[in-house]
């Protein structure tokens, strides 16, 4: 029997030791989580994808009473964009949450993994991804397609 295994790394870092495009980026994933649509959680999440051109698309949860119609926070910036700027390659996103909790407690749910390993497939590069929950440290995945080792795909 052999057997397949894979790594997952991160890298772990506080905010004062990013880029400054990264800051930014953190940033405007902090405003989005301000007003997020969030009455039933309470769990206030705010992404933001950077374009290779340098903008910045934000999003954050949008719940629903009718649950499974509403959307991460995740989902909404990376369709946002996917829209709003179709063919630009995404270069960075951020995902952020107000509550102060355990960085590895924090991290998106299959359904957006999913998606952004789509966007990075259709980008051919990939995508670097930082996770913030509340004010700690910051973790950085080089990529998202680390999420899912086992991905989905049409034969
Ligand atoms: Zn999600």
């Amino acid at each position: 029997m052999k057997q397949l295994k894979r790594e997952f790394m991160v890298d772990v870092t506080a905010v004062s030791e990013l880029s400054a495009a990264d800051q930014t980026l953190l940033e405007a994933a902090h405003e989005a989580a301000k007003v997020a649509y969030a009455p039933y959680s309470n769990f206030r999440v705010g992404a933001a994808v950077r374009l290779a051109s340098g903008k910045i698309v934000k999003g954050s949860n949008q719940e629903n009473m009718a649950y499974p119609s509403g959307l991460c926070a995740e989902r909404v910036a990376f369709f946002a964009a996917g829209a709003q700027f179709p063919g630009e390659r995404i270069e960075a996103a951020a995902v952020v949450t107000d509550r102060e909790m355990p960085a590895v407690d924090f991290s998106p749910c299959g359904g957006c993994r999913q998606v952004m390993l789509e966007s990075e497939n259709r980008n051919g590069q990939s995508i670097r991804f930082l996770m913030q929950p509340g004010s700690g440290e910051v973790l950085i995945s080089p990529n998202v397609s680390q999420f899912l080792p086992l991905t989905f795909r049409l034969p």
